[in-house]
């Protein structure tokens, strides 16, 4: 798809002849005679770079940078006479992604666009990149929940959360019953399968504010914000259920089920995660004390 640039110059003579060039290099092009005219086309052309005079009536070339950087995501070229009182460090701190003095070589100024163009890209590039780490960075790699490492920060928010608003907040833990067995019977390759299924059950359970996180090796944690422990239960529950009825195959022809032990309470006020924490995972052990495939709640004295 072609770049598109605004022409900003209130010498109609100059904007012309950098718009049929420009044209002829393919570039989708659009002109401007003043500052306020390119910001109304900005409303509704949505240009890769504006390519801007500095002196003109009105608003100048700068201050028109400084709005473009701070509404729109376009970068800018500014073109300015030797002799004008305005600089290349005015320029750059205005935001502009680059300067040119007129009168310029049309070979000049392709060549700067194609710069800036390409810096564009970089930058997009080098964001995506930094956001894909970041996401990986919080991720599980087998199941696609978060990883423990995002559970320690996100209860520590969630609590600072409640400390400020009193909303409720309630945790579940999870933990596969007898996965020892089940890995040393099928593998630990069939084990991995049991893990992301039963990441994706969880997934399919919850509600939009609930985060899911694999906590420890075959251990899963639910934050559920705003959600007092009664409906908490009601979420662990319905995992719970729907894990024992899903099917796995480790070998052809055989068909497993796994169970999980759940334990579920509530925060109380001035209680800080450790304390959370070590109170789900007393109920969890009660579940599984008392013959697993359960969910056992403690409420918050
Ligand atoms: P319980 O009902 O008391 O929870 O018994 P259990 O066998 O599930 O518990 P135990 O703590 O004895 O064993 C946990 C097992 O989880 C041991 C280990 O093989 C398995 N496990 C932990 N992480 C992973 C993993 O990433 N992949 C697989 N396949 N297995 C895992
Ligand atoms: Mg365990
Ligand atoms: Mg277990």
């Amino acid at each position: 798809m072609a770049h598109s640039i605004l022409i900003v110059d209130d010498d109609t003579a100059i904007m012309e002849a950098v718009e049929e060039y420009l044209n002829i290099l393919h570039y989708d092009v659009k002109s401007a005679s003043s500052a306020d005219e390119a910001l109304k086309t900005l409303e509704s052309f949505k240009p890769d770079i504006v390519l801007t005079d500095i002196m003109m009536q009105g608003m100048d070339g700068l201050e028109l940078t400084r709005k473009i950087k701070a509404s729109f995501d376009t970068d800018v070229i500014v073109m300015t006479g030797y002799s004008a009182a305005y600089s290349y460090e005015e320029a750059i701190q205005a935001g502009a992604g680059d300067f040119i003095f007129k009168p310029f070589r049309f070979e000049e100024l392709d060549l700067r666009i194609k710069r800036v163009l390409r810096e564009a890209e970089l930058q997009k590039e080098r964001t995506l990149l930094l956001k894909e780490l970041e996401k990986l960075a919080i991720t599980d790699a087998l199941t696609g929940l978060y990883n423990s490492r995002h559970f320690f920060s996100q209860i520590k928010t969630e609590i600072k959360r409640y400390d400020r608003y009193f909303r409720a907040l309630s945790l579940l833990i999870i933990d596969i019953d007898f996965f020892k067995q089940y890995n040393d019977t099928w593998g630990h390759l069939e084990g991995d399968k049991v893990l992301m299924g039963i990441g994706q059950v969880i997934s399919s359970c919850m509600r939009s504010m609930d985060t899911a996180y694999r906590y420890g090796g075959e251990e899963f944690a639910i934050l559920l914000p705003e959600t007092k422990l009664q409906k908490a239960c009601v979420v662990g529950a319905r995992i719970k259920d729907n894990i024992s009825s899903m099917l796995f195959e480790p070998e052809p022809g055989i068909k497993k089920s796994v169970t999980v032990s759940i334990g579920a309470t509530e925060l109380k006020e001035g209680e800080d995660f450790r304390s959370f924490i070590s109170r789900t995972d007393k109920a969890l052990y009660k579940s599984k004390d008392s013959g697993r495939n359960k969910l056992t709640y403690i409420l918050p004295d």
